[in-house]
Parts: C-alpha cells; structure tokens; sequence
C-alpha cells in the first residue's frame, strides 16, 4: 500500500483525482494528517464515510512505533523508531530557548563513508522515502505533545544522495496547510555532493545549507572523507559561491575539530584564506570519538584558539553546544540499528 505522506499536495490532489474526488479534499486531508497528527482514516471527520473507506483501501498512514527511547540528562530526547519494514531509524529531539530542533534521518545508513561518522561501517539498505522522513516529525510531536521548530538533516544518511526525496519532504514541511515550518528553520547539512548542491540552488527553496567541510588540504579532506576524491575543495567551494549568488543564503561551514589533525592554527589560516569574503559563519563542533575511532577530540583550549582566530580575521565562528552526548545522541553519534 502506497503512504499518503509521501505526497506533497500538489500530487495529492492529482490522488484524489484519480480516485473520482474533488481536489479540494486533498487540503482537508493535509489538515487531518500534518494539523491535527491523527492515527487512523476514521478521525476525519469532515470527509464522507465512502472516501474515508477508499483512502484506507489504497493508503497506509504510516504510523511509527517507538522501538526506544531515551532522554539525556540535558533534556535531549533520542528516539529509535521502527520504520515497518524491520528497519529502524534514530531522529533526536533538542530542546532550545527558542523552541524545539529535531535531527531527522534521511536514509537507513550511509554511502559517504566519513572516517570519523558513526553511520559508516554499517551497510547501507535504502533511502527513506518522504514520507518516512516526514514522519519522523509527527511520530516526535504525538509523543511529546509539541510543535517542532526547527528541523535539521542531520541524523543518518547524506541528504543529497537522496535527493528528490528530500526536496519533497521539505515541501512537506514546509506547506503551510502541512506542518508549516517555514523554509529558513530547515537546514540540509552534505557531505558535499556538488551537483545536487547546483540542482538545490534551482529549487526556489529558502532553507539553510551546511557544508560538512572539516578540511582545508585535499590531501587531509579525502583522508577523512572519501567524498573528497570525487569533488575536491575548490569544486566544492565554487559550488557553495553559485548556491550564495542564486540564493542569497548564508551558508553554514561545519568544521569538527579532531585532535593533532585538523586543529592547529595552520589550518585556521587555510580556512580563512578559502572562504573570506563568502557569505558564511562557521560551526566548530568538537569532534565526538566513535567506538574504534582514530580521532580524539581537540582541548578547550585550541578549540577556543581556533574560533578566535576565524573571529579576528572576519569569519563569524561559534563552537556547537553538543546536546545528548550521554545517550550517544550528539553529531556523528547516529546508527541504523537492527530490530533484533
Ligand atoms: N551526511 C550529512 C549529514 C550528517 S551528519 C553530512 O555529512 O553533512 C551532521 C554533521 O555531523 C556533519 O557535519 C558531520 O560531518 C558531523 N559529524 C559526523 N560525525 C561526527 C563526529 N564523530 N563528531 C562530530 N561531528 C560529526
């Protein structure tokens, strides 16, 4: 059966069509499922009984159960979700002044391969479809009985190597007869896959991009992400240069600093050479050492250095308060974990 919450209205309107409807149905059918969060058909109660029956003959609402969930002594909340298919995903829930921020996952493990990621190591299976990510969301706000502010993808999986399910979910998102967060508290962060980052320049999207840089030599860039050696720094930055021109967005540099390898003030030079002048902040977020990791996370003390140093010579630099690192819930922490 086909998930309803894979369709953006626009295609859901196109559905109901199909099914002898007005498509008018399909805003009252975005109201019951993105609005008002219901479990079953049966709850919408403004449609007649007869289209109620068809919607549960051709359509499942993908409910999610929750396999675990576990909440970390800053309020962090990580959920392990069974996506129904005898996979499961984890999406962690933040709790901000301003609101709340929810990492969602965006494929059932990763191809990327970063050295120092959780999600590598782990077999790839497949990409969640929009409706599996947008779920994530409405499975978070049934359960703890909030609004979810801001959304970042973050969790496991390289966005851009999902692409078009992506961008759906996000007009998902982002519909205001859906669950209406509005395109500028949605961030994507890649890996860097640079023709995907030309194709969401085109999309008339106004969400935030992140780049996971975390180098400033080729050399040290493919050492921690393979990614590198298909699309090196200078593609990667031209592509950044277009997505600024086209958009007008502020582009967000994630830079995790490891111990003696990417941490010295050496590198903070390069950094500021490669992207002065751009419009950009930069994210430090010290490196979290995954089981058999080779690398260590870098001293308060070069960490503070480093940001300084960006600070003084023109790059807005602020180092990532890490939430739910007890409960292995903070950045690169993620794993597609087994049912059994
Ligand atoms: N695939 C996407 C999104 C996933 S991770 C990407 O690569 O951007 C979100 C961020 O956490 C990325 O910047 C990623 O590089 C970073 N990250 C991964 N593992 C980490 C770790 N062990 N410590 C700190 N940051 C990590």
């Amino acid at each position: 059966m086909k998930n309803i919450k894979d369709y953006n209205i626009d295609e859901l309107k196109q559905e109901l069509i199909k099914l002898g409807e007005k498509p008018y149905r399909a805003e009252q059918i975005f109201k019951w499922i993105y609005q008002e969060n219901v479990e079953s058909f049966d709850e919408m109660t403004n449609l007649s009984l007869d289209l109620r029956e068809k919607l549960k003959q051709n359509y499942s609402l993908c409910i999610y159960k929750i396999l675990k969930k576990q909440v970390a002594s800053d309020g962090t909340i990580k959920y392990l979700f069974d996506v129904l298919d005898g996979n499961a995903i984890e999406t962690v829930l933040m709790k901000y002044h301003h609101g709340y921020s929810l990492c969602v996952s965006s494929q059932i493990g990763c191809r990327m391969g970063c050295k120092f990621c959780a999600s590598t190591g782990i077999a790839f299976v497949r990409n969640l479809s929009s409706g599996e990510i947008v779920e994530q969301l409405l499975a978070v706000q049934r359960d703890e009985k909030i609004k979810i502010s801001n959304v970042v993808f973050m969790g496991i999986g390289e966005p851009l190597d999902n692409y078009d399910n992506v961008v759906n979910a996000i007009r998902i998102i982002n519909n205001q007869k859906g669950i209406n967060i509005g395109a500028r508290h949605i961030s994507i962060s890649t890996s860097g896959v640079v023709p995907k980052i030309y194709r969401l320049a085109e999309e008339n999207i106004q969400c935030t991009l992140s780049i996971s840089l975390h180098a400033t030599t080729d050399e040290k860039r493919s050492s921690m992400m393979p990614i590198n050696n298909k699309y090196n720094i200078k593609e990667l930055i031209t592509a950044c240069k277009d997505y600024i021109e086209k958009t007008n967005r502020r582009i967000s540099f994630e830079y995790a600093l490891a111990k003696e390898n990417n941490d010295n003030l050496e590198d903070a030079k390069r950094l500021v050479k490669l992207i002065k002048g751009m419009l950009c902040h930069v994210n430090l977020i010290p490196i979290n050492k995954i089981e058999n990791g080779k690398y260590d996370k870098s001293s308060n003390e070069n960490i503070l250095k480093f940001r300084d140093y960006l600070n003084e010579h023109g790059i807005v630099a602020t180092v990532r308060r890490e939430l739910g690192s007890d409960i292995d819930a903070a950045c690169g922490q993620l794993r597609r974990k087994n049912l059994t």
